[in-house]
């Protein structure tokens, strides 16, 4: 069949039915189609890749040119952005076709999907559960099979989390290796661009594309992107899995616990060696997160101002006015509660004790994993404690909500690698495994993941 028989699947399937699970903000139907037949046209003349004709949707933190991009946030529900990501220019070059735009937490400040300024995402396994967040649209858009696949970020866990609650596998490569140019900032020390696929091999050919340096991202990585669908299907006899008991903390459900364990022994018996291994600052990655993450967001936030693009209050009486009432009435609550505590700890008072505290201990938390890779090739782990929890169950409590990446958060301090794989099933819902690598070592990263598929 066609690009385009296949593109009308997926655009009549969400006409159909997204009104249940609203993982799309901005549907773009007429201009999928369009591209469909473009790609069926580079087909026809013999200019195609593997990826060429294939729809996906892009998590709505991306800049479309043409499109409204808004973050999830009533800030920029009427920006549309004149400019591509790299990551959308770059897979619409590979000939993949756009479904449209996921919804997720405002300006991915979330693990519930729960602070988008468009209403919450129902978790398709079960509706009156969370899809995790913040990629939680495009989460919920593939496990419903409304796109086949689709982007999204990782700052603390957004991509893998998600994944783990939905049943997908979510692939947030090494810091650097995807451009960050056109992908709204959060905290840009943290941001990764990554998948939310069906499995590690879609997420091996969506990352070929999506790879490599940028002239335009400043911390862009100069590293060659090696070909990833070649290092799938190599024998993993031998491999060395570090197993952190700091992973297997008092926080985790006894039945995600046990698909964890069944996940190993799938590992034993394909001849790797598992042995423990420590992360000895583990428990300092929320605290330290919490401080790196708003500081950065604080900052990168300054620039909706309600000057140039985005929300503008209305009869502002002096600049000044303009900036509070914009500001005040642009932005949700969870994203003021991080801009508050990020200038905070940035202030000159505090600077000392919280900001470089918290730089101080992610390099701690760095450290251990580069020591704990000396010894092993791969981690692997819980990717949450819990299955997907219920609407509304943990907005009163932001506590409670950071406490969820619990197991996620250390891998963004440090910058590497790593994947959560559907692990198995808890009370029928969907929970993760996952499994971390040494920089850049994405490869081998994806070749662990395929082989337990
Ligand atoms: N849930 C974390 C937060 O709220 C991580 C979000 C993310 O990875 N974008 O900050």
């Amino acid at each position: 069949f066609s690009s385009e028989e296949l593109t009308r699947h997926f655009v009549d399937r969400i006409e159909a039915r997204d009104d249940r699970y609203n993982a799309f903000i901005t549907p773009t139907p007429e201009r999928a189609l369009e591209q469909a037949r473009a790609a069926d046209r580079r087909i026809a003349e013999g200019n195609a890749g593997l990826l060429t004709g294939l729809p996906l949707a892009h998590k709505d933190i991306f800049c479309t040119r043409g499109v409204k991009t808004s973050c999830g946030s009533k800030m920029l529900d009427n920006f549309v952005s004149p400019y591509d990501a790299t990551v959308v220019e770059k897979l619409a070059e590979a000939g993949m076709v756009t479904l449209g735009k996921t919804n997720m937490d405002e300006f991915a400040m979330g693990s519930s999907n729960e602070t988008s300024y468009y209403g919450p995402v129902k978790n398709p396994w079960d509706e009156s559960k969370v899809p995790g967040g913040s990629s939680g649209g495009s989460a919920a858009a593939v496990a419903a099979r409304l796109a086949p696949a689709a982007t999204g970020t990782d700052t603390g866990g957004s991509i893998r989390q998600p994944a783990a609650l939905t049943g997908l596998t979510g692939f947030k490569p090494t810091y650097g290796r995807v451009s960050r140019y056109g992908m709204i900032a959060f905290a840009s020390s943290l941001d990764q661009a990554g998948t939310l696929t069906i499995s590690a091999e879609d997420a091996a050919l969506m990352t070929q594309a999506m790879a490599g340096f940028d002239e335009r991202d400043s911390t862009s990585a100069q590293e060659s992107v090696p070909d990833y669908l070649a290092a799938l299907g190599q024998d993993i006899k031998g491999l060395k899995i570090g197993v952190p008991p700091e992973f297997f903390d008092e926080g985790l459900d006894a039945d995600t616990r046990k698909a964890v364990d069944d996940a190993l022994d799938v590992y034993r018996q394909l001849g790797a060696e598992i042995r423990e291994v420590h992360l000895p600052h583990l428990d300092l990655s929320v605290p330290t997160y919490y401080v790196v993450a708003p500081a950065e967001c604080s900052s990168n936030l300054s620039r909706f101002d309600g000057v140039r693009f985005g929300y503008r209050c209305e009869n502002p009486k002096d600049l000044l006015d303009l900036y509070e009432r914009s500001r005040g009435e642009g932005f949700g609550a969870e994203v003021k509660r991080r801009v508050m505590t990020g200038t905070y700890v940035l202030s000159a008072g505090y600077y000392d004790a919280y900001y470089l505290q918290a730089q101080k201990t992610r390099k701690l938390i760095r450290d251990d994993f580069l020591k704990a890779f000396e010894e092993v090739d791969v981690l692997m782990g819980p990717t949450t404690p819990t299955p997907a929890f219920g609407i509304g169950e943990k907005t009163d409590d932001p506590i409670t909500m950071y406490l969820n990446d619990i197991y996620t958060i250390a891998v963004n301090l440090a910058g590497l690698p790593a994947v959560s794989v559907p692990a198995g099933l808890v009370g029928g819902l969907p929970v993760g495994l996952q499994i971390i690598g040494n920089f850049f070592d994405e490869g081998r990263l994806l070749n662990v993941a395929h082989q337990f598929q």
